[in-house]
């Protein structure tokens, strides 16, 4: 007997039939001798839906209201779904995030989950119990709803995983594992057994959405095992998990299992940044800072930042990108201190994208970079920034040519599935 959580995303939950489906995965799992909690995803595009009505009322809106609103799609499917089980004969109830409670801090629309009180989501697994959990939502320590940030369901279930001590957190979402790049941009992207936790983590933060950024740090750091798979299966299938998806392993375990590991293990896309440039900053101690303290302090989350060399006259170009969720705000505080910042102009332009190719080989081989920047010229791509780490290198192009890039990457890293 295990013990295992499963989170079903969006579109396994789109709709009376989909949520069945689920509910038959589910009793099987529990049918196996498992001892199951399960989290889940409002229907698919209904966040989406949620988030335009707020845009709609205040493009500033309060990110507190904002959360009360969205937090909203994870409770009816959480309830749908303990009743589609209670149909097939389960015992099964909901757990709202406020209700276990899962505590997070007040940063509403992005919080972390602070810990969460395991004991009654125990005791009632124990007894035999479903206990479906809305995905995404928590309680902050001033007794408001939070949300954890766009794709949170994936760290709603690691956290429980955590939290329970599961042997598995299985993730079931509408593809049957992690690809090399999106399958659905990219035909001939090949399903990856294995990948280690921390390149899930760099794949996952330049926008590989198949899992939520945080809920892979939270697995690495908490040591939970998780696997991703699909859960559009036919019920004549053989259990869900049997049918190998991608195991999410550490280095250790990778060296192991695969030997004759590519350079390059994945490529994905970002088109959710923004890309702001301040004009003429002095060059002087405490500019950046004069920038960056403010959106730091606005919970706004910096990624590139390029400062361009400072011309004769003491004065530089700042370039850096921001989500474009984050954007309006990010030029509201900026506008307020165009002079204590002392700018001459703010450009912004949303429509760029992120271009990432990451691997742990990269410690190893020298020369990814310069094939990336090549490969791009070679298709007249232009590169408007740059940034790397040890496992990544991304470069910020024009939107239009996101999917282009990314199939010539694929081939230039001799990645294309036969
Ligand atoms: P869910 O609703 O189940 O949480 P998401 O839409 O958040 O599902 O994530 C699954 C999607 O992630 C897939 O449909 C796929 O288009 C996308 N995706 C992006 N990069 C990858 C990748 N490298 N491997 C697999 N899927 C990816
Ligand atoms: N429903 C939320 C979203 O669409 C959370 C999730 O599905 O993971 O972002
Ligand atoms: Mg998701």
């Amino acid at each position: 007997m295990a013990r295992i959580v499963m989170k079903f995303g969006g579109t396994s939950m789109a709709g009376t039939e989909r949520i069945r489906r689920v509910a038959r995965i589910v009793q099987r799992q529990q049918a196996a001798g498992h001892e199951v909690a399960v989290v889940v995803s409002a229907m698919a595009g209904e966040t989406d839906r949620l988030v335009n009505f707020c845009r709609e009322a205040n493009p500033l809106y309060d990110p507190a209201e904002y959360d009360v609103v969205v937090a909203s799609g994870e409770q009816v499917t959480s309830g749908l779904l303990a009743m589609h089980l209670q149909a097939l004969g389960c015992k099964a109830r909901s757990w709202l995030g406020w209700q276990l409670p899962i505590h997070t801090d007040d940063a509403h629309s992005k919080a972390r989950i602070e810990g969460i009180d395991a004991q009654a989501l125990l005791a009632s697994m124990g007894s035999g119990e479903i206990a479906v959990i809305p995905g995404f939502q928590g309680l902050s320590d001033k007794g408001r709803v939070t949300t954890l940030g766009r794709g949170g369901s994936d760290t709603s279930a690691v956290a429980v995983a955590a939290a329970v001590k599961a042997d598995r957190c299985d993730i079931y979402t509408d593809v049957d594992g992690v690809y090399t790049t999106d399958p659905r941009i990219v035909a001939k992207a090949r399903k990856l057994k294995n990948v280690t936790y921390e390149e899930m983590l760099e794949l996952a933060s330049v926008g590989s959405k198949v899992l939520q950024t945080r809920s892979v740090s939270l697995a690495m750091k908490e040591g939970v095992r998780v696997q991703v798979l699909s859960s559009f299966i036919d019920d004549d299938a053989p259990a869900a998990d049997t049918i190998p998806g991608t195991m999410i392993v550490s280095d250790e375990e990778l060296e192991g299992l695969d030997m004759e590991r590519q350079l390059i293990t994945g490529i994905a896309a970002d088109k959710n940044e923004a890309k702001v440039t301040l004009t003429r900053i002095a060059d002087r101690p405490g500019a950046v800072a004069a920038i960056f303290g403010p959106l730091a302090a606005a919970n706004i989350n910096v990624d590139m930042i390029i400062q361009n060399i400072a011309k004769d006259k003491g004065e530089t170009d700042v370039t850096f990108t921001v989500p474009i969720s984050d954007l309006a705000r990010t030029q509201a505080l900026l506008e307020e201190r165009k002079d204590t910042i002392g700018y001459y102009r703010m450009l912004a332009n949303s429509k760029v994208a992120k271009i990432s190719v990451v691997g742990v080989g990269m410690r190893s081989h020298a020369g990814v970079a310069a094939t990336m920047f090549r490969s791009l010229a070679d298709r007249g791509i232009n590169i408007q920034a740059i940034t790397t780490s040890e496992i990544k290198v991304s470069v910020l192009i024009d939107e239009d040519e996101t999917e282009l890039a990314v199939r010539v990457l694929h081939t230039a890293y001799e990645m294309d599935a036969e």
